[in-house]
């Protein structure tokens, strides 16, 4: 790792999605020198868990990938993987930030051959799926992960099947020994760009997703689609390995409810429409079985996203009905069957689809209470922007449940602010 020089002039960014990514870049594209911290081993963030992009169908790894290369074109950006913030103290203009990162037991010798995974008995949930497969105890995150770079889990460690992995490399890049490093150096700004996480499926108990197999969530379902993915790019169901073809798509699963999730995260209408479209592309125009079913309070799409709605509603494989779903129970042969009120009729249905997928919410990924630091949030959880913040700010998710595109906006605003903080210091240190 590069020593990390910093001064009062530097920027820190938590936090390396999209929107890090952003903020780091406009940041340094202007002159300023930046840090950017991220706790995964490889930067992208949850884009990098989607199939595709709406409105245009488009892969997020396109975009990342020139998102990518600026990143690595910038050399006023210092990246730190497998790293997290443990402490800031300081004020606008003159902050210290206390870095901790973890050992990846892997240096930069890497080629991500593989061999030294290959020889690997242990398994381990695979958090790019979802824990919806395993992994091996040496593994690439996953196949355009960036750093292009295995990692040793912590959890074999010590253990025969470390050193097979070592005694398996060819290039010297596996240090067994590689220890946790604490880093502190000074910035000016902070922005944190620390995003979102899906809301807790299990905690939806009418919609039984803790007790049904073939009960997924959207992100699961984004994951069963990339051909790299825990299905191979196929629509199987955890039950029974079946393909599904008669899918429905439960809007609202834990949003707009006091008893979960209060606000709207915006984005999740026009996941489920796109994910509709999955169906089509996945079985063909022609196969009659093969149909989506969506169940909504009302439809959000707003701006440009209207137009891919009304497409949807055009498609004959799809159908919308009106209602906010009730429950879902499970028939003998583990179909789930979707209970409720469509409120257009006032009719009461049972429908029993092959899978359902729940449109869950997005949340703050970081507590209010885990930040190092004093953040002002709302009452979502979202990092508000108030005057006591000083110099530090919030870019993407962190802020809002928001769409790349606005995510995008907000990290370039959040760029801005915190370039007038540490300008403000170089006219001061001029003075
Ligand atoms: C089902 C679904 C489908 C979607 N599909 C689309 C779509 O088609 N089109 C679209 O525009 N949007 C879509 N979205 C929204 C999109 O995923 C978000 O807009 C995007 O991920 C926001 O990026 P971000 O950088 O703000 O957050 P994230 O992607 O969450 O990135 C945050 C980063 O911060 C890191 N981090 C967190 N805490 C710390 C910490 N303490 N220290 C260091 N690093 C930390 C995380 O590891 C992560 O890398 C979808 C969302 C869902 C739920």
């Amino acid at each position: 790792m590069s020593e990390v020089v910093a001064t009062n002039q530097t920027i820190l960014v938590v936090g390396a999605g999209v929107s890090g990514i952003t903020a780091a870049v406009e940041a340094a594209e202007t002159g300023k020198q930046v840090i950017l911290v991220e706790k995964r081993p490889y930067v992208g963030g949850r884009i990098t868990q989607l199939y595709k992009y709406f409105p245009k169908l488009c892969f997020p790894s396109c975009g990342l990938e020139i998102n990518q290369r600026r990143l690595s074109a910038q050399p006023g950006i210092t990246v730190l993987t497998m790293a997290e913030v443990t402490q800031v103290s300081g004020s606008e203009g003159d902050y210290n930030a206390t870095i901790k990162i973890s050992p990846r037991y892997v240096n930069e010798n890497c080629t991500a051959c593989g061999a030294c995974a290959e020889g690997l008995e242990a398994k381990f949930d695979d958090d790019h799926n979802y824990a919806m497969s395993k992994r091996k105890g040496a593994y690439l995150p996953y196949n355009m992960a960036k750093p292009e770079r295995y990692v040793i889990d912590p959890a074999i460690i010590g253990s025969e099947e470390a050193e097979n992995a070592k005694a398996a490399c060819r290039f010297d890049a596996i240090d067994l020994e590689m220890q946790e490093q604490t880093i502190e150096f000074n910035a000016g700004a902070i922005i944190w760009a620390t995003g979102w996480r899906p809301y807790d499926a299990a905690k939806i108990q009418p919609y039984g997703y803790d007790r049904f197999d073939n009960v997924i969530t959207s992100v699961e379902f984004e994951r069963m689609m990339d051909r790299f993915g825990p299905t191979g790019g196929k629509i199987l169901r955890p039950g029974d390995g079946k393909e599904a073809k008669d899918i429905a798509f439960i809007q609202c699963a834990g949003s707009r409810d006091r008893n979960h999730l209060k606000h709207c995260s915006r984005i999740c209408c026009m996941a489920s429409l796109k994910q509709s479209t999955y169906i089509g592309e996945q079985y063909g125009e022609d196969d009659e079985a093969a149909k989506g079913t969506i169940y909504y309070i009302d439809i959000r799409s707003i701006d440009r996203f209207e137009d891919f709605y009304r497409k949807v509603q055009e498609d004959p494989k799809i159908s919308f009905i009106k209602s906010k779903v009730a429950s879902i129970e499970q028939d003998k042969e583990g179909n789930p069957v979707v209970n409720g009120v469509d409120t257009e009729g006032y009719n009461r249905y049972a429908n029993t689809h092959d899978l359902v997928v729940l449109a869950v919410g997005m949340e703050p990924s970081v507590d209010k209470s885990m930040f190092p630091v004093e953040v002002v949030v709302n009452e979502h959880g979202f990092i508000e922007a108030d005057e006591s913040s000083g110099g530090i700010f919030a870019a993407g998710c962190s802020a809002d449940a928001l769409d790349v595109n606005r995510a995008v906006q907000s990290a370039t605003a959040a760029a801005l602010r915190a370039i007038q903080v540490v300008n403000r210091n170089a006219a001061a240190a001029e003075a």
